[in-house]
């Protein structure tokens, strides 16, 4: 398996730290707001370079974190009137149901920087002490970047351009620090924000001394793969190497990763420009599903431009699985007494034949638009074979595999059945009549049939309650 390696820019052959298991990080959003489909890109990407590995026998421990203590979520809460953790809280919540929504798994854990403020300060404690890290008058701790040959390394940026850069955009305020390169650690809190004691002032972490804290708790010094949108490789994750090497003297990350933006009109969607769509907003108009199918049918490192054209091309092509499958499933639940024939039997190596060029292109750097091109192959080859005669282990065979390779990609092929909550009050009602009438056996099997569908029903004395399993 090769990845892209931001950090050496070349296609690398994955070989994990520790055999048959990868420790992953990816950088998770800031949640002041509902997650906008420029941060769903990472989501869905790396939860689908999980899944793969999964898939090729690896246990993936993968941590993503939220981070909570922000100047925008302390925005976003003096606006509002409430405080900050109502804030990060109420859209933590929000953020998991959109993960959900998108068939995103949850992460092995999801650490909030509030939580791991006590690691923040030992971190930072330990840089000062072995002098990449001076606290000045007003309590601020910055990071002494010229004490880090290497910074610069992974965004393959000069020391000296990136000083003059600095010098030109110095801000005022910032004065006590020793050079304009210098990033700061922790800083003192302002009236009403949310403030940890430390040994050099009441305040706050920066932004980037948290997620080496947090992957180096969860995951330890020394990780396989790092990730994240490539807005994050210049300063974030500069910034994340120079103090996790600096603290722990040890690569930090072998291998790191970074999808390209989701733009739209050709300009990165952000939610400082407004030029954004919610998750939410999408989920109103399609299933979340065509999302995520949209968003592999591009190469992770490529631009891709939102638009209602390709949405609607993503919505086409995804029925066409979903068709093939519904058929295939029919099939086999009809067919059952139907014996494989010869003919059949000749044609299940082929189907092998697909698997191999899904894995060749997903070998190649997640190559996912390739490897839904196989699933296509494949969907056009049962739609050739199979039909009303087929046997049901021919069907299987050809469904199980469909399945298989579209829930590596997070889609799911054989969809549930809907079923709407008129429907089931309905058959709720229908039961208590059967019951009513003492036909029992109509009851129960009602009862069955809801259960098939995920409903589960409790008799209780204030009538029969219902509930999605
Ligand atoms: P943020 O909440 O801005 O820190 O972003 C969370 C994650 O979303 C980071 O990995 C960002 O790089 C990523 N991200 C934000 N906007 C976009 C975009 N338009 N396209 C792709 N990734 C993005
Ligand atoms: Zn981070």
């Amino acid at each position: 398996m090769k990845l892209f390696n931001t950090m050496t820019r070349t296609k690398e052959e994955f070989v994990p730290i520790e055999e048959g298991k990868v420790r992953m990080y990816v950088c998770g959003p800031t949640v002041y707001n509902l997650i906008h489909i420029g941060n769903a890109r990472p989501m869905i990407i790396f939860d689908t370079v999980r899944r793969y590995m999964e898939y090729k026998g690896y246990e993936v421990n993968f941590v993503s974190n939220f981070t909570d203590v922000d100047d925008k979520i302390i925005k976003k809460a003096i606006e509002e009137g409430v405080s900050a953790d109502e804030i990060s809280k109420r859209y933590i919540e929000e953020c998991k149901k959109d993960m959900n929504g998108m068939n995103v798994k949850p992460a092995t854990i999801h650490p909030q920087a509030t939580q791991e403020i006590d690691g923040m300060i030992d971190m930072i404690q330990t840089l000062i002490d072995k002098g990449y890290a001076y606290p000045v008058e007003d309590g601020t701790v910055y990071f002494r970047v010229r004490k880090f040959d290497e910074y610069g390394k992974l965004s393959h940026k000069n020391l000296d351009d990136l000083q003059s850069g600095f010098r030109a955009l110095q801000v005022s305020g910032e004065d006590q620090k020793e050079d304009p390169m210098d990033f700061v650690l922790w800083k003192p809190k302002k009236e009403g924000e949310p403030a940890w004691k430390s040994p050099w002032c009441e305040g706050r972490p920066g932004w980037h001394i948290e997620c080496s804290v947090m992957s180096k708790k969860y995951l330890g010094e020394e990780i396989d793969i790092h990730a994240g949108g490539e807005d994050l490789v210049f300063p974030h994750h500069e910034n994340e190497i120079a103090q996790s090497e600096c603290c722990n003297g040890k690569t930090f990350a072998r291998y790191w990763m970074h999808n390209a933006f989701l733009n739209i009109d050709n300009k990165k969607m952000s939610k400082s420009l407004g030029n954004f769509r919610t998750v939410r907003q999408i989920s109103e108009q399609y299933d979340l599903q065509v999302l995520r199918f949209f968003m592999l049918n591009a190469h992770y490192r490529s631009p891709l431009n939102f638009s209602a054209d390709l949405m609607e091309a993503s919505k086409n092509a995804l029925e066409r699985i979903n068709d093939a499958a519904a058929k295939l499933k029919d099939i086999v639940d009809a067919n059952q007494a139907v014996v494989i024939t010869d003919a059949e039997k000749a044609l299940l190596p082929e189907i092998q034949k697909f698997v191999e060029k899904y894995e060749t292109a997903m070998d190649d750097d997640f190559n996912t638009a390739d490897a839904l091109a196989a699933i296509f192959e494949l969907v056009k080859f049962a739609n050739t074979n199979a039909n009303g005669q087929s046997s049901a282990e021919f069907a299987g065979e050809l469904l199980k595999t469909i399945e298989k390779l579209c829930d590596i990609l997070g889609l799911i092929a054989v969809k549930k059945e809907e079923i709407l909550d008129k429907e089931i009050e309905d058959l709720i009602a229908q039961r208590q009549e059967a019951r009513k009438a003492k036909n029992f056996a109509r009851a129960d099997e009602i009862r069955d049939e809801l259960l098939a569908k995920g409903i589960i029903l409790k008799d209780t004395r204030e009538g029969v309650k219902w509930k999605r399993a």
